[in-house]
């Protein structure tokens, strides 16, 4: 039915070309493009697909990706390299009438700063062009988002409180490994904290507020307060919320690691002069770091991630939570990837899905949430993610 092509051939990527490649009726022609072609060759390899192929591509390169889009023709670009690209692919989608889906949303390198503003900018041209872009389509964003949608289609008639809670509760058996691209997630979590409480941002510190969760099938674990950029969305596409918050689990021996790398400087961004050549500490750190697409292996245990809310339905008082427990070793089983890549390129495939059949498809640029939840919910439960949730339960936020 469709030509797509995934750029980003790191853990997403992997999982997002498996998945992919799973429905040869919805995505019939793929192209697997990143900045080392060896790396989607070495995926594409174990990949059973009747048109698959691969190339070479900076996606920071406009007239270059326009070049590879204007040879291909792909209906829809999947973009899993980083947030630094986000727009440069949104261009070169606008010059060759192609539509768009990320999981994060557009990040300057020389600023740790996400927010939805630059890509919100888009609307009037996708929408002029008979375009759509999807953002934030993994887990979360992604998944939380359309958890929130699932929550204020069925079980609320106003939302009041949302807790989003992430927990990794396996083990990779590493000193020290992050699960996505480490430059990308130690930007995100050194950064201050913020939630939203009424109608205005509250700043902390970062790793201010701690609380203990438990966490269904994994138990009770550290979870810190931090910003995360759902949390902009959801707040403008539900008004009714009047507090939101973002909560994810540490271990202590991760922490320990983070402050001495940041007390040592690794986690800067600044460039430095090191021989006469530029370097950013915090570029060089990934450089030595485990590759998160390489902890499948020996990952054991699973993610657990959902929303605790509390609101209002028929004049009562209602709580509600909504999860996912994800395991590392069936992720790895059936991608190769573990289990934070899988959750966050299987939503990007079924996202995918939706739009090129149609059944989430409007020119503009929308994060997930403004969608109908319920054909993405089903296919959560069919394509690997299968969702829980429990009503009067107490929500411990
Ligand atoms: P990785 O670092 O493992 O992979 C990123 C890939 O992008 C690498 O293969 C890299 O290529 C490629 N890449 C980097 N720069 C460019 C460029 N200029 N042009 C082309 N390709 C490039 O990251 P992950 O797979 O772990 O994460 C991918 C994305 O998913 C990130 O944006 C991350 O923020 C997002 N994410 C979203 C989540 C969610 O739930 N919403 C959760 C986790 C991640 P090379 O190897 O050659 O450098």
């Amino acid at each position: 039915m469709s030509k797509v092509l995934i750029i980003g051939a790191g853990g997403v990527g992997q999982v997002v070309v498996t998945k992919c490649a799973q429905h040869p009726d919805v995505f019939t022609e793929i192209l697997f493009a990143s900045r080392t072609v060896s790396k989607c060759d070495k995926i594409v390899e174990n990949i059973d697909h009747p048109n698959i192929s691969t190339a070479a591509i900076d996606a920071e390169d406009v007239p270059a990706l326009v070049k590879l889009m204007k040879s291909f023709q792909p209906k829809l670009v999947i973009h899993v390299a980083l947030p630094y690209q986000d727009l440069t692919i949104m261009d070169a989608c606008l010059e060759c009438g192609v539509h768009y889906l990320d999981t994060a949303n557009y990040e300057p390198k020389d600023e740790a700063k996400f927010e939805y503003s630059w890509q919100w900018a888009y609307q009037d041209r996708f929408k002029e062009a008979g375009l759509m872009a999807l953002l934030g389509c993994g887990f979360d964003p992604g998944v939380t988002s359309i958890f929130t949608a699932h929550a204020a289609k069925h079980h609320f008639d106003e939302i009041h409180y949302l807790d989003i809670v992430d927990c990794n509760g396996g083990d990779h058996g590493k000193a020290f490994a992050t699960n996505f691209n480490p430059e990308i997630n130690i930007r995100e979590i050194t950064q201050k904290g913020r939630y939203w409480e009424n109608g205005e941002w509250v700043e902390t510190e970062p790793f201010e507020f701690k609380k203990e969760l438990n966490y269904p099938n994994i138990g009770v674990r550290d979870s810190y307060l931090l910003y995360h950029e759902e949390l902009e969305s959801l707040v403008k596409n539900f008004p009714t919320i009047k507090r939101a918050r973002f909560w994810m689990t540490f271990g202590q021996e991760y922490l320990t690691h983070l402050r001495v790398i940041q007390n040592i400087g690794m986690a800067g961004i600044e460039p430095i002069d090191y021989n006469g050549q530029q370097i950013v500490p915090l570029q060089f750190l990934k450089a030595v770091l485990p590759d998160p697409g390489s902890l499948g292996d020996n990952y054991v245990g699973e993610t657990s991630i959902g929303c605790r809310i509390r609101g209002i339905k028929d004049g009562k008082e209602k709580t509600y939570y909504v999860w996912n427990n994800c395991s590392h070793k069936k992720a790895f089983e059936e991608t190769g990837a573990q289990g934070v890549s899988y959750t966050t390129g299987v939503p990007a495939m079924i996202g995918a899905m939706m739009m090129l059949t149609d059944q989430w498809m409007k020119p503009g640029v929308y994060n997930v949430e403004e969608f109908n939840p319920d054909p993405f919910m089903e296919k959560l439960n069919a394509y690997g993610l299968a969702w829980n949730e429990e009503v009067g339960v107490d929500l411990e936020v």
